[in-house]
Order: structure tokens, then C-alpha cells, then sequence
């Protein structure tokens, strides 16, 4: 998959004999056209790409729409670790030392 599922929450709520299984998921979605940096993954020197990590809303774990973008993350194509988006300004600054 190309994306990490968090589970954030879930909710039961009795319906006659069957329970209505809701909640929230993290997940990590890829922004396309932004610009990757490339071989600055501190861990494998892999290639990062933007990602956005939303809220979903899920039923019966099973998203079904985005109700609220909660930050964005850079993830390493190669080992897949996500990094927080200020890493880039890490970079930036290293450059200009
Ligand atoms: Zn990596």
C-alpha cells in the first residue's frame, strides 16, 4: 500500500442485533506534482516525497471521506520512514551554511 493506516479511534453503536462500527483513520496520501527531494533521506539517503496526512472517516474500518487535513509529512520511497514537513527547511538551512 502506499500509505500508512493509523488507527485513531473507533465506536460502537448497537442497532437492533447488529452493531454500526464508525470511527477515524490517519492517513498519509501522496500530493501530486511537489517537488521530491531527492537522496535526503538521513536513514537510506532514499528520495522524499510530500505527503498529506488527513483524517478519514471510516465504516466498518473502511474510509470513506477526508474531514479534516491535519499536517504534511515527507515519507522515504525506498524505507518508507515519514518525516515531520520542517525537515525540508533542515536542508534549506544546511545549504546556505
Ligand atoms: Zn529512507
Amino acid at each position: 500500500m502506499g500509505y500508512f493506516i493509523n488507527l485513531s479511534w473507533v465506536r460502537f453503536i448497537p442497532n437492533g442485533k447488529r452493531m454500526i462500527l464508525f470511527g477515524t483513520k490517519t492517513r498519509h496520501t501522496k500530493v501530486k506534482d511537489e517537488v521530491i527531494l531527492s537522496n535526503s533521506c538521513p536513514k537510506c539517503q532514499g528520495n522524499l516525497e510530500l505527503y498529506d496526512v488527513k483524517e478519514w472517516f471510516t465504516l466498518y474500518f473502511i474510509p470513506i471521506f477526508p474531514f479534516n487535513k491535519v499536517d504534511s509529512c515527507y515519507k522515504c520511497d525506498k524505507c518508507k520512514q515519514a518525516y515531520m514537513k520542517e525537515i525540508k527547511s533542515m536542508f534549506v538551512g544546511s545549504q546556505k551554511n
